[in-house]
């Protein structure tokens, strides 16, 4: 390998790549391992990182990334585009200023916020089968950063909801090694595998799945009700149009009547899809738990759906790994497409209210109905 000099060949980012899309395309075109590239790259090795540090989604430290941007042969903006920096002035689950006087503030927001979901991500097949052009047919198509973000769960333009398990292995998609959690990539150091691999340790702990993320003919997540899919994917674009928003001061949504920016907005529909998570996700409440907004009955009913159904949570590392008690303060949101759409319907529903008042009246009614104590089991016992 060449440390200290340019690469003898390198990829352009695709449209919104992740950081750990373009090493893995990247690593499989010049016949490393993304280890291996990581180090050559200056992403990882010395003093820094033994391995590929999964806090670099947020941001690569500037004599890093000048470094990355050399030896790949990219621009600096290109390599600042691979993280969450220019992300953070309209997504506030990636802004990392509030922790600006933590030490290991990288580490809280990789950890432990909800809505940037760190351990795994969601995935479109037919994306990351790629646009049919030559490279992207050798080396596959772009692992979209956005699809780790919570309230993204559609791609718009294939008109499908996200998958987010490996059709072989059945776990969550590039999930980490649960010996490495802090690693970016799993197994980043096992050789020879597709950019579309699942890459998942299998029960030999040194293996890893060979289950492929790009089956374009890949059956797409299903609802109960076929009518939904277009509002979803109509909700996904509004969505995607507020993450991808250029000045992140522009007033472009509003919530509970009032004129708000992007990041105000998806603060808002992050607390309101915590409230009605505590119950429309408790699978033991009696229906009906949350008299429907009107119009949404539709989604209400597919969500409840999916909190009745053992076997779909189980499959939603959030929600099979904590209890229903404490559900509701964990924040947590399903991985499922399905259910994380309708709930997104939803808590947009509740911010569609003319007022804050307006608002609070359906929030009363909704808890008004619910016995909490049966959500928190602390309450009243
Ligand atoms: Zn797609
Ligand atoms: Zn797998």
């Amino acid at each position: 390998m060449t440390a200290g000099r340019a690469l003898p060949r390198t990829l352009v980012p695709l449209k919104d790549e992740s950081l750990t899309g373009y090493l893995l395309r990247l690593s499989h075109r010049l016949e490393f391992t993304p280890l291996e590239l990581g180090q050559v790259l200056g992403l990882a090795g010395g003093s820094w990182s033994a391995g590929l540090a999964g806090r670099l989604i947020l941001e690569i430290p500037a004599d890093r990334a000048t470094q990355f941007a050399e030896r790949a042969q990219l621009t600096a903006a290109e390599v600042d585009a691979l993280t969450y920096r220019p992300d953070a002035g309209v997504y506030p689950a990636v802004d990392v200023t509030p922790y600006a006087t933590v030490n290991i503030w990288t580490q809280r927001v990789v950890r432990f916020e909800p809505w940037l979901r760190n351990l795994s991500t969601r995935y479109c097949p037919r994306c990351l089968a790629g646009d049919g052009s030559i490279i992207q047919a050798r080396h596959g198509g772009s692992w979209s950063k956005y699809w780790r973000f919570a309230p993204v769960f559609a791609c718009v333009e294939h008109g499908r909801l996200l998958d987010h398990l490996c059709p072989v292995c059945a776990q969550p998609a590039l999930t980490r090694n649960p010996a490495y959690s802090s690693q970016l990539i799993p197994l980043s150091a096992v050789a020879g595998m597709h950019p579309a691999a699942c890459r998942a340790p299998t029960a030999d702990r040194r293996k890893a799945c060979h289950g492929r993320f790009d089956e374009p003919a890949a059956t797409a997540p299903t609802t109960a009700d076929p009518a939904i899919l277009q509002p979803l994917l109509d909700l996904q674009a509004r969505i995607n149009s507020l993450l991808t928003g250029r000045d992140p001061r522009e007033i472009v949504a509003t919530s509970c009547g009032r004129p708000v920016t992007a990041a105000q907005y998806f603060a808002d529909l992050q607390a309101a899809s915590n409230m009605l998570a505590t119950v429309a996700l408790h699978p033991s409440l009696a229906d009906p738990a949350l008299p429907p907004m009107p119009g949404l009955e539709r989604f209400y009913t597919e969500l409840r759906a999916f909190a009745a159904d053992p076997a779909r949570r189980a499959l939603d590392p959030l929600l099979k790994d904590h209890t229903y008690g404490r559900f509701g303060s964990q924040t947590a949101i399903p991985l499922d497409s399905a259910a994380c759409g309708c709930l997104l319907v939803l808590a947009d529903g509740l911010l569609s209210a003319q007022d804050p008042y307006a608002a609070a009246n359906r929030l009363a009614v909704l808890f008004g109905n619910v016995d909490l104590s049966r959500c928190l089991p602390n309450i009243g016992r």
